[in-house]
């Protein structure tokens, strides 16, 4: 099979990560839960773990709150900042997972930016957008469905200015782009451990500049005698027990991103891309979005076959990729792709560039059809 739905999650991971997850199974009781040696073992665990997150996005130890995944550390940045009617400033490339929660909070939604591949116009559509003072900007740093890479500085450096605290959806960029808590001087950054971190399902993270409201209340291991859940982090995000598995396993992940370094990760996708690219744009029938400031992510279209069916094509000869909407209906919207959907190819550091070159024949077929 050629895995190229790395934005749904990254199937091929390091071998370390499977076998940190063994070797936790057998030793790790719960972290901050007891003073004997499996209790002990855990809480390391997570302390390296949470030591692993911080040196690779500027920001300490204590600021990085494990989630069950992007939608749950969205969540709870969310439903801190913005109170139920309260008011957010939105790009126009946000997933289900940001519009969703702001949606349940009836909260009043500005979108800002909508052009593709255009980060002068996003920009320039937040400046006008923080005219009027929300309670929160959340932003996507790439573009789940185009790879488009949003100016994030910039729109950080507008909220600064501002006062206005920034929630970054780093679900497509972390261990793709550098990015800092601190030089962003977010309130809130929140990523998968399972995509671009090549850490289990089951792992997120949240990392936070800003004083955190839970989104559950629980045992956390501190203050037990107080009923008010504690109210830092990252034990204000850290009801119940956790996946110390899945801790170890994104350890594993975050190593593997550090050892071949940002830099190079993102040389090699880019590569991809850019071989993906020679293959299909401008081949008959298919049309690729492509431009400015792109990530490992790739949107195209087959003329005449609607993009499920190519999927289900695909698939039967042993390619994985997604179509349809990519829980992105927004995105689509300011792409002009809400009716059609695309198809998306997702590269990660395990693909080659064989295996893009023989998608990229498979979808000419089609295309030829
Ligand atoms: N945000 C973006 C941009 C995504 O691409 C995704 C997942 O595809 C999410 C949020 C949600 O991530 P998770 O599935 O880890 O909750």
């Amino acid at each position: 099979m050629i895995f190229l739905d790395c934005g749904a999650t990254s199937l091929q991971k390091p071998a370390q990560v499977a076998a940190a997850m063994i070797w936790a199974m057998g030793h790790c009781a719960s972290p901050g839960r007891g003073s004997y040696c499996q209790a002990e073992e855990a809480a390391q665990a997570a302390f390296k773990c949470r030591t692993l997150a911080a040196q690779l996005f500027g920001a300490e130890p204590e600021q990085v709150v494990f989630t069950m995944n992007a939608t749950h550390a969205l969540n709870l940045a969310i439903k801190t900042l913005v109170s139920p009617g309260g008011s957010a400033v939105i790009s126009g490339f946000e997933h289900n997972a940001v519009t969703r929660p702001l949606y349940a909070l009836g909260a009043k939604v500005r979108v800002a930016g909508r052009r593709l591949f255009d980060p002068a116009d996003t920009l320039r559509a937040f400046e006008a957008a923080l005219d009027v003072r929300p309670d929160a900007v959340v932003c996507t740093h790439v573009s789940n469905v185009f790879g488009y890479r949003l100016p994030i500085e910039e729109i950080a450096r507008l909220c600064r200015e501002r006062e206005v605290p920034l929630v970054v959806d780093a679900a497509q960029s972390a261990g793709h782009w550098p990015i800092s808590l601190r030089d962003l001087g977010a309130a809130f950054i929140a990523m998968p451990g399972h995509k671009g971190l090549y850490g289990p399902q089951g792992t997120g993270i949240l990392l936070c500049g800003h004083p955190l409201k839970p989104l559950m209340e629980g045992g956390t291991g501190s203050l037990s005698r107080q009923q008010e859940m504690p109210d830092f982090p990252p034990d204000a995000g850290e009801a119940g027990t956790h996946n110390v598995p899945g801790i170890c396993g994104l350890a594993e992940g975050l190593r593997f991103v550090q050892r071949q370094g940002p830099a190079e990760l993102l040389r090699h996708e880019r590569g991809l891309l850019e071989l993906a690219l020679e293959g299909l744009d401008g081949a008959s029938g298919i049309r690729c979005f492509h431009g400015e400031a792109q990530m490992g992510v790739l949107s195209l279209t087959v003329d005449g076959v609607d993009c499920e069916t190519a999927a289900q094509e695909l698939a039967a000869r042993e390619v994985a990729v997604r179509a349809g909407l990519h829980c992105a209906p927004l995105a689509h919207e300011s792409a002009g792709t809400l009716e059609t959907g695309t198809l998306r190819l997702s590269f990660s550091a395990f693909n080659t560039r064989n295996e893009v070159q023989r998608a990229a024949a498979i979808i000419r077929e089609l295309g030829n059809r």
